[in-house]
Order: structure tokens, then sequence, then C-alpha cells
């Protein structure tokens, strides 16, 4: 067969490139979520709270009491990487905020309507304005606002029909939205965090400020989960060693049932996800204790910043690190210590 006549290659319209891109950002609505919470907490709130009507599709919004943003910076607010935490490439390798790419408020509007409102601190009056396609809809307008800021997310994926369909059909974004929030409540303990169903009067999530983590876990996830844990730290390297890290978390003890493990994994304060130390830490677990139970796991790491490549993903759910393996070997043999030495010690009651 003859070879066909090749096809001409078009530039996409740029409209077009920018709701491809938009839909790797923001996935499903926990993404918009997530983003949107990240930017509370990189604006020095101390409450955030969330509400969701149909998993997130409907709407979504998000009220924090941070900073707040400036009107003359409104106009650009929403157009892609546009922001106020990263000027240059290096900052990537210091940066402490969340986010740094100017992309998320920016791919929101793409693929939904984005209304802000927000009031900056000393000001009689906030500032109201919805943006489509990363530019304002209209002018700011004057309106009455509380201290901080409130993002409105509506119909989302109102311009990707098929999205939007497996959406509707799994139903499950509520829980995944619960799930994140009440992860990042039980980590960041020093602010309050709150997540309901629009209409419905209880929480699903509610942390209230609290200095100590175990607190946090045990009113985010209860108390049968709180008081079967064990605390956990390993400390490793200094300055000029290339695998520096710290760890501190609370891992369950053999008390503990449940079917599914639970990994709250945060590396310098950033939710991740690492399958790795999972299956690891889920190895030590079933050569250690009897029963086939998964555990759950609270995890917080620190490592030099430069240790880190945050942005190797498009929801920086993944990170990549440096030493991967000998922390994981480190991490795996402190749980195992501490395990056995929690069963020794309640072995050698029983025996008593
Ligand atoms: P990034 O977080 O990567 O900078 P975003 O698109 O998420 O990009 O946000 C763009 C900018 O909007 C941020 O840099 C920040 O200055 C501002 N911003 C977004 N959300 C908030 C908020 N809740 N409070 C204060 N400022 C915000
Ligand atoms: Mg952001």
């Amino acid at each position: 067969i003859a070879p066909r006549e090749p096809p001409k290659i078009q530039r996409l319209e740029e409209s077009v490139v920018n709701r491809i891109a938009a839909g790797e950002v923001i996935q499903r609505p926990v993404s918009a979520v997530k983003e949107l919470v990240e930017n509370s907490l990189d604006a020095d709130s101390s409450s955030i709270s969330v509400v969701v009507k149909d998993g997130g599709l409907k709407l979504i919004q998000v009220s924090d009491d941070g900073h707040g943003i400036r009107c003359e910076d409104l106009p650009i607010l929403c157009e892609r990487h546009t922001t106020s935490k990263l000027t240059k490439y290096e900052d990537l390798f210091s940066l402490s905020s969340m986010g740094f790419r100017g992309e998320a408020l920016a791919s929101m509007t793409y693929v939904a309507h984005v209304t802000v409102t927000t009031i900056t601190k000393g000001q009689i009056h906030g500032y109201r304005v919805s943006y489509r396609d990363g530019v304002m809809e209209h002018e700011p307008k004057a309106c009455a606002a509380v201290k901080g800021t409130q993002i409105m997310v509506e119909n989302l994926f109102y311009n990707m029909i098929a999205r939007r369909k497996t959406l509707q059909n799994s139903a499950d974004d509520y829980g995944k939205i619960v799930d994140l929030l009440s992860r990042m409540a039980i980590h960041h303990n020093n602010v309050s965090f709150s997540c309901r169903k629009h209409g419905a009067v209880k929480a699903d999530v509610h942390s209230v400020v609290s200095s100590s983590r175990l607190d946090s876990i045990r009113a985010v996830y209860g108390v049968s989960v709180a008081k079967n844990l064990i605390k956990v730290e390993v400390s490793s390297g200094d300055s000029s060693s290339s695998c520096t890290f710290d760890m501190e978390g609370f891992i369950s003890n053999s008390n503990y049932v449940a079917k599914k493990t639970i990994l709250v994994l945060f590396i310098n304060d950033r939710l991740v996800e690492c399958s790795a130390l999972k299956r690891a830490i889920e190895i030590v677990y079933a050569a250690t204790l009897p029963k086939a139970s998964k555990p759950f796991l609270y995890m917080s790491i620190n490592l030099p910043r430069d240790h880190v490549d945050i942005n190797i993903h498009p929801t920086k759910k993944e990170v990549s690190l440096l030493n991967q393996e000998i922390m994981i070997e480190m991490i795996q043999s402190e749980v195992e210590l501490k395990l056995r030495s929690a069963n020794d010690t309640r072995t050698f009651q029983e025996q008593k």
C-alpha cells in the first residue's frame, strides 16, 4: 500500500491548549479542592472551610481567613503563570509555599466558573469578581466581606462532557474530598478545617486548632484510631550528609483492625503519596502482627528542600526524592522495632 500523504501540522488554538492543560492539573473535583486549600494555607489562614455540592461538580467553595488578595492584582489573578510565590526557576528549590506555578486558579477558570471574594487587612469592604478562561468577566465589584478569601468553583467540567459524565457516574468524589481534608487537618493542626455538603448542618470533617497531633488525629479519625497509636521517630544524617532527613509520626499497634492501609504522608509539609514506602511498611505489619490487619500511619518527613523535586507531576501528588531507598529502609526498621517492642511489652503484661 502506498503511504498516505502526511497530515498537515497545525497550531492549536490557545483556548484549546489551555483547556487541555487545565484538565491535567484539575483531574477531578478533589484536585480543585486541594489546590484551593493549599492556596489558603499559603495565605497564612488559621481557619479553612469547604462546602461541596454534587460531589464538587455543582459547587466547590473554599473560605479562609488569610491575608486576602489586593484589588489591583485581581485582573491577572486567574491568568496562567501568575503567582506571588515564585520569581525565578531557582526558587523552586527553596520554596516553602505549596503553590509555585500560578496554574491552579487559571486552570479552574478554563474548566469551570470561578468567583473570588476577597478583602485585605485594613480595608472597609472587599471585592468580588468572576472569571472565565483566565480573564475577569467584569470589573471587581465592592462588596461586604469578612477577613480573607472565598473562592467558588461552579459547574466544574461544564465544557468537558466526557469527563463530567464519568465523574457523575462515579459519585465518589465527596468521599475523596473528605479524605483529603482529614489528612490535611491532622498535619496542619494549627489550622481549623471543616468540610460539609451544601445545605448540611453537620460537618463531615471538623477540626479545631490543637497543639497535640494525637488530639487532632482523635478529632478527625476517631478514638478507635487514636487510642491504638505508637509514636515513631527517625533522625538521620547532618547537613553535610546526602541522606539527611527527619521523620516523625504515629503508627497503629496490634490492637488496631482495618481492611485498608491508611498512610497519611507529608514530605516537607506537602501531602504526597509514596507507594514504595507504603508497600515496605505493609510488609513489616504482615510479618510482625498475627492478625491480617492493615495499619494506620501518619508520617511527616522533613528533608533539605533541595533534595526533593516537587515539580515532576502536574498535580504535585508525587515527588521524587534523593536516596529514597535508604530512607525507606530506615523508616521500615524503625517501624519494625517499635511494633516488636510494643508487642513484647504486651505479651509481658499478659504473662504477669
Ligand atoms: P500558585 O499558588 O502556584 O501561586 P494559583 O493559581 O494557585 O498559583 O494562585 C495564584 C495566586 O493567587 C497566588 O500566588 C496567590 O498570590 C493568590 N491567591 C490564590 N488563592 C489565594 C487565597 N486563598 N488567599 C490569598 N491569595 C490567594
Ligand atoms: Mg496555588
